[in-house]
C-alpha cells in the first residue's frame, strides 16, 4: 500500500471533508490520529471504520487553537502509534458577519482554529519530519483565500494566511524531504455549508462551471495524492477542488 508504515494526523476529521482525509489515507496504507474538539461519538465513528480497514486508528480531543491541548494530544499519539510524517491541517470554523458587524472575538475566534491551529500542529511535527528526511503537510486553505467572499473577511485572511504559510515554509523545508502544499476547495457539501442559505448556494451552483457543490471525497483525493510517497517533487502548491468557479 502507497502509505503503508505511516501515521497521519488529520486535524477535525470526525465530520465532513476531514472525516473523508482519514479514511481516505487509511485507505491508502496510513494509521490515522483522529482529532475532534466536541463530537466523541463522530470521532469514535470514523476509527472504527478505519480499523475495520485493518488499520490503527485513536480518536483524540484537542482543541487546535490551544497548543497545550495539540501537544498533549501528539504525545499521547505519538506514544500510541508511533512517530506522525503526514499532518493534514483541516480543523476550521467560520463566523460570518460582514466587516462592520464583526467583532474582535469574531475576528481572532477564526484566526485563532484555522490559523494559529496549524502553527501549533505545524510546529510541534515538524522538527521529527525534518531529523526523519520525509514528511507531508497539507493545509486545507479555501476557495475563498483566493476570491473573496462578502462576511468572510476573518476566513479568507486566516485561509489567505495559510496558503501564504504554505509557500514560507516549503521553501525552508524543501531540502529535507518534507512537502507543504495547500488544497483549496471550493463549495463542499458539509456542515459548514448546511449552514449557509438557499439562496446563496443556488448562487454558488449558478457561478461553478460543473453547476454543483463538490464531495468531501472529492477533496480527499487531492490530499491523498499530496500525501503519497509519489508527490516527491511537488511543494509550494495550492490545488484547487473547485468545480472550475477558481481557475
Ligand atoms: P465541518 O463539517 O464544520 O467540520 C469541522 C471539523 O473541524 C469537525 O471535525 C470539528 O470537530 C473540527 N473542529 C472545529 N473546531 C475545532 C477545533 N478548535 N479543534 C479541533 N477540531 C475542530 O467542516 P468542513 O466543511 O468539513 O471543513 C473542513 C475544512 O475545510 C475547514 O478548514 C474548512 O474551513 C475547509 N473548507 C470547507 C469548505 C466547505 O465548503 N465545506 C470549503 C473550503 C474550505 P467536532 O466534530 O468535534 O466539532
Amino acid at each position: 500500500m502507497e502509505l503503508d508504515g505511516k501515521v497521519s494526523l488529520v486535524s477535525g476529521a470526525s465530520r465532513g471533508i476531514g472525516r473523508a482525509i482519514a479514511l481516505s489515507l487509511a485507505d491508502a496504507g496510513s494509521d490515522v490520529i483522529v482529532n475532534y474538539v466536541k463530537n466523541v461519538d463522530a470521532a469514535q465513528a470514523v476509527v472504527e471504520q478505519i480499523q475495520a480497514m485493518g488499520r490503527r486508528a485513536i480518536a483524540m480531543k484537542a482543541d487546535v487553537s490551544k497548543s497545550e491541548q495539540t501537544d498533549a494530544m501528539i504525545d499521547q499519539a505519538q506514544e500510541e502509534l508511533g512517530t506522525i510524517q503526514i499532518l493534514v491541517n483541516n480543523a476550521g470554523i467560520t463566523r460570518d458577519r460582514s466587516f462592520m458587524k464583526l467583532s474582535r472575538e469574531n475576528w481572532h475566534e477564526v484566526l485563532m482554529v484555522n490559523l494559529d491551529g496549524a502553527f501549533n500542529l505545524v510546529g510541534k511535527l515538524l522538527p521529527d519530519m525534518v531529523e526523519s528526511k520525509w514528511g507531508r503537510v497539507v493545509n486545507i486553505s479555501s476557495i475563498v483565500a483566493q476570491m473573496g467572499n462578502f462576511g468572510q473577511s476573518n476566513y479568507a485572511v486566516a485561509k489567505g494566511g495559510l496558503i501564504a504559510f504554505t509557500k514560507s515554509l516549503s521553501r525552508e523545508v524543501a531540502r529535507k524531504g518534507v512537502t507543504i502544499n495547500a488544497v483549496a476547495p471550493g463549495f463542499i457539501e458539509t456542515d459548514m455549508t448546511a449552514a449557509v442559505s438557499k439562496d446563496a448556494l443556488d448562487t454558488v451552483r449558478s457561478l461553478t462551471p460543473m453547476n454543483r457543490l463538490g464531495t468531501p471525497d472529492e477533496v480527499a483525493v487531492a490530499v491523498r495524492f499530496l500525501a503519497s510517497k509519489g508527490a516527491s517533487f511537488i511543494t509550494g502548491q495550492v490545488i484547487n477542488v473547485n468545480g472550475g468557479m477558481y481557475m
